[in-house]
């Protein structure tokens, strides 16, 4: 098995599992945290390792058996040295788009927490060999099996550490204060695209790509228990109920058909919780006002991804205010909507990501 962002949130706690389970690691690759990195390196013995930086090389930990590999290509390169079949994509932003495709045309099965790939280039990836490393998305899977007259698909949002605060002061909300989430426990980056809702435009669109539909909306549910429901052609509805945490969806990513008698999760006491489903307020989550659009011109996730991966890190970086996030991102689509309809290739997808991201950096 190979895991890319072994350091980060989901790639700790598909170690955990690999542990566990005794499951081999082929391939381990981090960013920067290269003092967490040597600790998997020593208890998992990978036979490669990516690292982002070339600079940071000499810090890391291997023996004679080991390949390290550095920068953009290098995990590239790597990948290509790998026998392992399944590749864990847990690689935060846009940074996990060429992994993800390397790994695709290695013909490996990809299981992709890094949904920003598909959010940019879905339409030029084939779905059919990725497994979604998403609790909706997973969800989802789960409940169409089997069924053939789906309706309707509908994915559930927290509505992220700002819920509850005053709709006037949400803009001039801290980090610190939009890092809080109310139940789940994720790396920075999704844990404000959550706040903001571009989260749930992603996860609309991955689930476009994933299931070839339009027939796909989200409603708040707060508990983030429910993480996802279908309708079917008699209005029955159907809804997948699990922890708020990425254990299952890794178990099955990691596990296959075996994952279907792991005891290791607990049951869940649903009689502790409130299940209520509401609309995600537009007045509250401005974006959310992107999400018919998206759906029908869903280039437009280019442009989203790229302002928003710069806008995070600046709002992080204390550099603009949480409500800059939203309208630097109008800005950004109203700068560069016409031109969607020249992405004929991934190549086109580069090209505009850069351009977009050059011009949320100075914006
Ligand atoms: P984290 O920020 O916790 O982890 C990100 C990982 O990516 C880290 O290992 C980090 O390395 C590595 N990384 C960052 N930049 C680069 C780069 N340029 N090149 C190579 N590696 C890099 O994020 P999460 O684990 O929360 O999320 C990962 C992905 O999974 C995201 O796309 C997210 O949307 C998605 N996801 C996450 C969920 C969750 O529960 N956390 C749920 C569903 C999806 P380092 O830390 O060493 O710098
Ligand atoms: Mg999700």
């Amino acid at each position: 098995m190979i895991i890319l962002g072994s350091t980060g949130s989901i790639g700790t706690n598909a170690l955990k599992l690999a542990k566990d389970h005794n499951i081999k690691i082929e391939m381990l690759s981090a960013g920067s945290n290269i003092e967490l990195l040597n600790q998997q390196i020593k208890q998992f013995t990978p036979s490669f390792i990516a690292i982002k930086d070339t600079k940071d090389i000499n810090k890391v930990n291997i023996n004679k058996n080991q390949k390290i590999f550095s920068g953009e290509d290098g995990i590239l390169e790597a990948l290509n040295h790998t026998k392992s079949k399944i590749v864990i994509n847990a690689i935060v932003g846009f940074s996990g788009l060429k992994p993800s495709l390397e790994s695709i045309k290695l013909n490996k099965t990809l299981a992709l927490a890094n949904k920003e790939s598909l959010v940019v280039s879905g339409n030029f990836i084939d779905t059919a060999n990725i497994i979604p490393l998403d609790s909706e998305h997973f969800a989802l899977q789960e409940l169409i099996k089997d069924k053939k007259n789906i309706k309707k698909m509908i994915i559930t949002a927290s509505g992220g550490a700002l819920r509850d605060i005053d709709i006037n002061e949400i803009a001039n909300q801290t980090p610190q204060i939009a890092l809080n989430h109310p139940n789940w426990n994720m790396g920075k980056k999704i844990t404000i695209d959550s706040a903001t809702m571009v989260n749930k435009l992603f996860e609309i669109l991955e689930a476009k790509y994933l299931f070839h539909t339009n027939n796909i909306d989200a409603l708040i549910e707060r508990n983030s228990i429910i993480h996802a429901l279908v309708q079917t052609n008699d209005n029955a509805i159907f809804a997948h109920l699990g922890h708020s945490d990425m254990r299952l969806p890794i178990s099955y990513a990691m596990l296959g058909e075996k994952a279907k008698n792991t005891e290791s999760i607990k049951e869940i006491d649903i009689t502790n919780f409130n299940f209520k489903l509401s609309k995600i307020d537009t007045n509250r989550y401005p974006l959310w006002n992107l999400k018919d659009e998206i759906l029908k011109q869903p280039q437009l996730g280019i442009i989203l991804n790229a302002a928003n991966e710069i806008l995070v890190y600046k709002f992080l970086e204390n550099k603009i205010k949480f409500g800059d996030i939203s309208s630097n991102i109008y800005k950004a689509i109203e700068q560069f909507e016409t031109q969607i309809k020249y992405i004929k290739n991934i190549d086109d997808v580069f090209m505009l990501n850069k351009e977009v991201m050059d011009f949320s950096s100075f914006n």
